[in-house]
């Protein structure tokens, strides 16, 4: 079965005080994550915000926690040896801005996921084919599996086509911010509604690194994090996605290090340069935290 992620469900349906009422009535079992089984998860537990009820866990109530050992006993899609680069595909045209935040997060997937990242030449939105339209929108079904997937290269870990086009996945759906198959190893995203109104540059580009971040952690097996404030939360709407933090708790984190081979203190240390280059102030003085806590 192909799974497939659909991200970002549109709206928020349940009224401010509803929400409320329900936030105090929820109780989802999670351990805390300074009693975690794994040493280096436990110091750096309290650096961590707990987990907040959103809009999208009171949505998914049946979810449980896919906890570090449970994420180590399992399969990743990506054991392909010869799988060794990450590929973006930019899809139709980019402003000059729209083209940095393309390099920038490229940059930031290298240091996040160890692998090279690769960004293919553009294809132009004229040459797709017609069954890729539905008015204004571009279909996702056939973006994955009629652009992306012919065409992905034999040593693709994973291809991600990025457009400024909205997206859809046709049929009872207003919009996607994007989709992904873990099977294909494609993944489409669109910029057209994480682009701030106001022309805010900088909240732009942090929406664009967490939706990356958070996506690409999906092909490596992650679920959605129940257990702390984190990148890999679930999230139903923009206002979510900009509430959600940028990195990934330390179970996640412990995740991507078992999938990756990634070393924590490397990895922190290659996030807070990364994080001061790009002025992410309370991220760079997260990371630089996390690796002092560590051995070194
Ligand atoms: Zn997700
Ligand atoms: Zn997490």
């Amino acid at each position: 079965m192909v799974r497939t992620f659909q991200l970002f469900l549109l709206g928020l349906a349940l009224a401010g005080g509803v929400f409320f009422l329900l936030r105090s009535q929820h109780h989802r079992p999670a351990r805390a994550l300074t009693q975690h089984p794994d040493a280096t998860v436990r110091r750096l537990a309290p650096l961590y915000p707990r987990f907040e009820e959103t809009d999208w866990s009171f949505r998914h109530p049946e979810e449980v926690p896919q906890t570090l050992e449970a994420f180590r006993a399992q399969r990743t899609p990506l054991t392909d040896r010869k799988a060794h680069s990450f590929y973006i595909q930019p899809i139709g045209r980019f402003g000059k801005d729209q083209q940095q935040l393309l390099t920038d997060t490229a940059t930031l997937l290298e240091h996040w996921f160890g692998s090279p990242v690769k960004t293919l030449p553009p294809i132009a939105l004229e040459s797709l084919p017609a069954s890729a339209r539905r008015g204004a929108q571009l279909l996702t079904g056939v973006l994955l599996n009629q652009v992306l997937l012919p065409q992905r290269p034999a040593d693709a870990i994973a291809v991600l086509g990025v457009t400024t086009a909205d997206l859809t996945p046709g049929e009872g759906w207003n919009f996607v911010f994007g989709q992904a198959s873990l099977v294909n190893r494609v993944g489409v995203w669109s910029l057209a509604r994480l682009i701030d109104p106001n022309g805010d540059l900088a909240r732009t580009r942090l929406r664009f690194f967490k939706l990356a971040t958070h996506e690409t952690g999906h092909m490596y097996g992650m679920e959605h994090c129940l257990i702390a404030r984190c990148g890999m939360n679930g999230c139903n709407s923009i206002m979510e996605t900009d509430h959600a933090p940028l990195a990934f708790c330390p179970e996640c984190a412990a995740k991507l290090w078992h999938a990756t081979g990634l070393r924590p203190t490397a990895w922190f240390s290659e996030l807070e340069a990364f994080a001061r280059a790009q002025n992410l102030k309370s991220e760079a003085t997260l990371w630089r935290r996390s690796r002092e806590v560590l051995p070194q």
